[in-house]
């Protein structure tokens, strides 16, 4: 069965999506997941952060503070260049191996990489098709400032810090438009996978 990259911008709606997907039969591997996991207390990722940023990026109980880490990062781009490089390779290399592991265990099902990097990572290469989900920005602002409690201009900026819509769609091959209501969005995926088990 396929290995397909599920992607879009920030609450596009790409949870919608994948959670549909998986009450359908499909198997899902979430990238942000995953993303958080390597950096869990004495994974090496975490290791080579706490002696790159020190111990103030530490929460009281050990744990990785990703808000101050977030705020340090994306204030300074060599800093977010070296959080990157500590973290992107273990994360790639746990991705490639679930998506071995459901491929010689499940391979009768349909495996889904949701990942919010895929387009702009090595991890487009890694599946067999990529599916964009599409919003109109006004829509976007308007879930993510309700999702997250944010003003329009914390939005706007969490928006405008990815890479745009615009120049990820050339690479989808499937494009699902979420500018409707969730019905409508469960039911265009209920139609993609229909017409991906017909194939
Ligand atoms: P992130 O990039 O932050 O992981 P995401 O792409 O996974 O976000 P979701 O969390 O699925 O996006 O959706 C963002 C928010 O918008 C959620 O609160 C979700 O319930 C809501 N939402 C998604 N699609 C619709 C829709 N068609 N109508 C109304 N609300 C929606």
């Amino acid at each position: 069965m396929k290995t397909i990259g599920l992607t879009g911008g920030i609450a596009s709606g790409k949870t919608t999506v994948s959670n549909t997907l998986r009450e359908l039969g499909a198997v899902i591997i979430d990238a942000d997941k995953i993303a958080r996991e390597v950096v869990e207390k004495g994974k090496p990722a975490y290791v080579d952060i706490v002696s790159y940023f020190g111990e103030e990026i530490l929460l009281k109980n050990d744990q990785l503070d990703r808000k101050k880490l977030g705020s340090i990062v994306f204030s300074n781009p060599c800093h977010l260049e070296k959080l990157n490089q500590f973290t992107h390779p273990r994360i790639f290399k746990a991705i490639d191996k679930k998506i071995n592991y459901y491929k010689q265990n499940q391979s009768n099902r349909v495996i889904i990489l949701d990942a919010a990097l895929l387009i702009e990572t090595d991890l487009k290469n890694k599946v067999d098709e990529v599916w964009i989900v599409v919003v109109p920005k006004i829509l976007q602002i308007q879930r993510l400032m309700e999702r997250d409690g944010l003003s329009f201009e914390e939005a706007n900026q969490r928006i405008k810090s990815q890479m745009p819509t615009e120049k990820k769609i050339p690479f989808a091959d499937r494009l699902i438009n979420n500018s409707g209501d969730l019905e409508e969005l469960i039911k265009q995926v209920k139609k993609i996978w229909g017409m991906i088990m017909r194939e």
